[in-house]
């Protein structure tokens, strides 16, 4: 930390030191010319943490957009928008952290809360990346914005986008995404451009074309979707106040939302918020599970992971839809605040997502595939006991139950199977919860209700 002003001083770093590579806040790449990733990099002016905690906390009672907004809310810590720029929200963050003790029964813990991120507004935490990284667009005077997605990010742009009066061109791989997001993206009017191909694929077929067209990337790689991100761990912490966890636990597709906690994590450190770190945990599904494969690696060969680098899955394969990604971009901010939280990665089998999800279901909570990786995750590393019964654990539940309805009835109807290379898989619906169907008769709907616990 720096000087008495009180201005802070932002630019945009390259992630590689050996590089060092610095760009004006103003500028519209979202990679660095040697290929490494970019970071928004703040020089604050002295801050009292205590001050800083007050205001956040007064803001509350505010019934401005900008302070009811639970990204803005926190604005000291992404402060990179010139003063009069225009703030495009919807509301975004002030998602609940809720107990589940019958998800930490199921994992062997004394408790688990789970921070969802499915009660934004487009039902998952790629809003609170979208609010920060489409305002920037307006800052910048874009008009188009687009991205690559497995589903989430194209509602989330679609909706900011036209929110904001800009015009978002989504790419999706075609029969990839869940129902709910591709028909939010259609109902806010995005250009959608399903291509017959993978994420990996697609995003190596449009990166440099949409570049070209002027067109603004909204891909988790931009910087400033990371900052909007980060504040998902400033306001659990402040949920908790305070007072850092154990674990935070995540589920891991491109890993920009890793990057996001870790950074949110370290800044908090560094203005004197939180006075540790918490540990992270990525969880990734078993057929696209190419950093825990990097991390297997890596003690195989007795290296450091950033040693080795990614190898990416080929053909990634995961009905967790959200985390369907061979070539994760993020994968070297990832690393680096798994290095500095002493954080760990799992990989999980489509059947633990499966049950983990209508566990936490069972809890009157609900989420979509990709978040349930969580609590599977959580409870293969209790088994291993890397986390500690006693430990205390934040999952964060990535999207809304309701984007991906055709899973969630498939489970319970038993009908649930696993597309491997050569076969279906079928998935047990352990927890299953089948309707029962009856004839309009008392009698019979009697006899059902009796059987209810009284
Ligand atoms: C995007 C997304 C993820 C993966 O996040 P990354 O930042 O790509 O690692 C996980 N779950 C849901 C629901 C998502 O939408």
């Amino acid at each position: 930390m720096k000087s008495e002003t009180a201005v802070t001083t932002v630019s945009l770093r390259c992630i590689e030191e050996s590089c060092g590579a610095r760009y004006t806040v103003t500028s519209t790449t979202t990679q660095c010319t040697c290929g490494n990733l970019l970071d928004v990099h703040y020089d604050w002016p002295e801050l009292s943490p205590q001050a800083i905690k007050e205001t956040w906390q007064s803001r509350r009672m505010s019934l401005d957009p900008s302070d009811l907004s639970g990204v803005w809310r926190f604005r000291e810590m992404i402060p990179f928008l010139p003063p009069e720029s225009k703030i495009i929200t919807l509301r975004e963050g002030n998602t609940p952290l809720l107990s589940a003790p019958q998800a930490a029964v199921y994992a062997g813990l004394e408790e688990i809360r789970f921070k969802h991120q499915g009660f934004n507004p487009t039902g998952s935490f790629k809003d609170n990346g979208m609010t920060t990284g489409v305002s920037q667009a307006a800052a910048l005077g874009k008009k188009v914005v687009a991205c690559v997605s497995t589903g989430n990010t194209s509602a989330s742009l679609a909706a900011y986008a036209a929110y904001g009066g800009l015009q978002a061109v989504i790419f999706i791989p075609a029969g990839q995404i869940a129902s709910g997001k591709l028909a939010q993206a259609l109902e806010y009017g995005a250009l959608t451009i399903q291509v017959d191909a993978n994420f990996d694929a697609t995003w190596k077929l449009i990166y440099h074309l949409v570049e070209e067209a002027g067109v603004y990337l909204l891909n988790s790689i931009n910087p400033f979707r990371v900052e909007g991100q980060k504040t998902i761990v400033v306001e659990m912490l402040e949920q908790l106040g305070w007072d850092v966890p154990d674990w935070i636990v995540l589920p891991g597709g491109n890993l920009g939302n890793c990057s996001a906690f870790g950074k949110g994590l370290r800044e908090m450190r560094q203005l004197g918020l939180i006075d540790r770190l918490p540990r992270l945990a990525v969880i990734q599904a078993e057929g696209s599970a190419p950093l825990y494969r990097l991390f297997q690696r890596a003690a195989a060969e007795r290296k450091s992971p950033g040693e080795i680098g990614l190898r990416a899955v080929e053909n990634p394969q995961t009905l967790a839809t959200a985390i369907r990604i061979g070539a994760p971009l993020s994968w070297r901010k990832t690393l680096r605040e798994l290095e500095a939280t002493q954080g760990v990665c799992e990989a999980v089998s489509e059947q633990e997502i499966a049950d983990a999800k209508a566990v936490i279901g069972q809890s009157g909570i609900g989420c979509e595939p990709a978040s349930a990786a969580t609590l599977a995750g959580i409870r293969k590393l209790a088994a291993n006991n890397v986390i500690r019964k006693s430990d205390r654990v934040i999952a964060v539940l990535t999207g809304s139950l309701l984007k991906d309805p055709a899973y969630t009835l498939a489970y319970h109807q038993g009908t649930l199977a696993y597309p491997s290379a050569s076969q279906q898989i079928p998935i047990q619906a352990n927890f299953g919860n089948q309707p029962v169907s009856v004839p309009p008769d008392v009698e019979r709907i009697k006899k059902l209700l009796a059987r209810q616990p009284h």
